[in-house]
């Protein structure tokens, strides 16, 4: 048997090259990203007006030209005495033809350029009009409502790094650095089966002593969801001919190969002695964990292999545990489990310390509760839960109020 974290270790310590294609950015979102991307421009690109307004001077400092600084939030005087003259009509878009001086302004709109010699822009809102092509303004002071050309981005600067899993602002980022076609990771190729005399498909009812298959549907979303790349294989009956068919066959088409049943200590749970028959070599059979002691996994040349425990909440939390952290190495991913220390909101207790154990639960108000838990079967635990809570080794009781490590879903 071998501690968690061990365990752990040994999977991402597996040396795999992925593989890379571009996509259409439409199609980036959730992949892992392969290359780095530097931007192609300063963003802004040019010095914009941050509000609907008025550029103009202001009364005291730098009168001439844009003083760059990104203090955006800076109070600055403005000429409030005597009405300027409206020179034109700056809207987002278009190039403005007049330089202000003194005693000027151009009426100026969000997004759009602000004239050479206009260092503040005052926003509308702070103005009234004082006759035709006439503003006064009604306060003594502003801000000065620019963004700078390259205040945010600089031309030619590392915007994304490679390894990220791109989500809906790093689109943005992409898209406004003209990214169209990203370099990604390939998708893994993951064969999944079910193993178990007592299954039959979620579409038939089940005769006596037989149970719906809901392994297969569960483990193919946390696959889609990684993302990787889904095949299902069907149903195994418990005999080592069989076995062999399905588990050599999907090694051989598959990047990574999940099973789940068939491997704990029972007299039809054949799976790790057809794992070793078909060419696996087998890193580990057993885990100081709970729910999930009796995991598998090993590699035949390029591809690994997971022999998951039958119970659907261990396979739950093992894929999310190991086999998750494996497909991301697996894309070159630098992702990492959102986990966090927060207050549990009752005493907890369990029997025995000698495994980790993963515990469902509800984070609700910044506070853990365990939620109602059976056992690695009762499926409905984790369809509450929004995190799983970490017992160490060791630990049989937990104070209300005690700081929990938990990893969120
Ligand atoms: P095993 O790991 O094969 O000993 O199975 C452990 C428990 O999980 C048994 O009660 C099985 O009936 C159940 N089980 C195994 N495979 C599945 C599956 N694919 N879907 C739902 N339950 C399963
Ligand atoms: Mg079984």
């Amino acid at each position: 048997m071998v501690l968690f974290e061990d365990a752990l270790k040994i999977v991402l310590s597996q040396d795999f090259k992925p593989g890379v294609e571009r996509v259409a950015l439409s199609e980036a979102c959730g992949r892992i990203l392969a290359g780095d991307i530097f931007s192609d421009m300063d963003m802004p690109p040019f010095d914009k007006s941050a509000v609907d307004g008025y550029a103009c001077q202001m009364t005291t400092g730098t009168s001439q030209g844009i003083t760059p600084s990104i203090d955006r939030a800076q109070i600055i005087a403005v000429p409030n005495e005597k009405p300027l003259l409206v020179v034109e009509t700056i809207s987002a878009g278009t190039i403005p033809k007049q330089a202000i001086v003194p005693g000027r302004c151009s009426k100026i709109m969000t997004g759009a350029m602000v004239p050479r010699g206009a260092d503040c822009v005052i926003m509308v809102e702070d103005t009234e009009s004082a006759g035709e092509n006439l503003v006064r303004f009604t306060l003594e002071n502003t801000a000065k409502n620019i963004c700078y050309q390259g205040e945010d981005i600089r031309k030619g600067e590392l915007v994304l790094q490679k390894g990220i899993r791109i989500t809906p602002a790093h689109m943005a980022v992409l898209a406004s650095v003209g990214a169209t076609d990203p370099l990604v990771s390939t998708l893994p190729r993951v064969g999944i089966f079910s193993t178990g005399d007592e299954l039959v498909e979620p579409g038939t009812i089940p005769g006596i002593a037989q149970i719906r298959n809901s392994n297969a549907s569960q483990l193919e979303a946390q696959v889609r969801q990684v993302p990787a790349l889904p095949t299902y294989y069907g149903i195994a009956p418990d005999k080592s001919e069989e076995l062999y068919k399905i588990i050599d066959l999907a090694l051989a088409n598959n990047d990574l190969v999940i099973l789940t049943g068939g491997v704990s200590m029972g007299d039809f749970d054949f799976v790790p002695a057809v794992m070793k028959d078909a060419g696996v070599d087998i890193f580990f059979k057993r885990i100081a964990i709970q729910p999930g002691k009796p995991t598998v996994f090993g590699r035949r040349d390029h591809t690994f292999i997971f022999g998951l425990p039958g119970n659907p909440v261990s396979s739950f939390v093992i894929f999310e545990m190991l086999v998750k952290p494996l497909l991301h190495l697996m894309m070159g991913s630098s992702w990492k489990p959102l986990e966090c220390m927060l207050p549990l909101g009752v005493d907890f207790s369990r029997h025995s310390s000698a495994r980790k154990s993963m515990v469902p639960v509800i984070m609700k108000d910044g506070v853990v509760f365990p939620v109602e838990y059976h056992g690695s079967a009762h499926i409905n635990a984790y369809s509450v839960a929004n995190g799983i809570m970490n017992v160490p080794i060791g630990t049989t009781t937990l104070k209300q109020g005690e700081q929990v490590h938990v990893r969120l879903l």
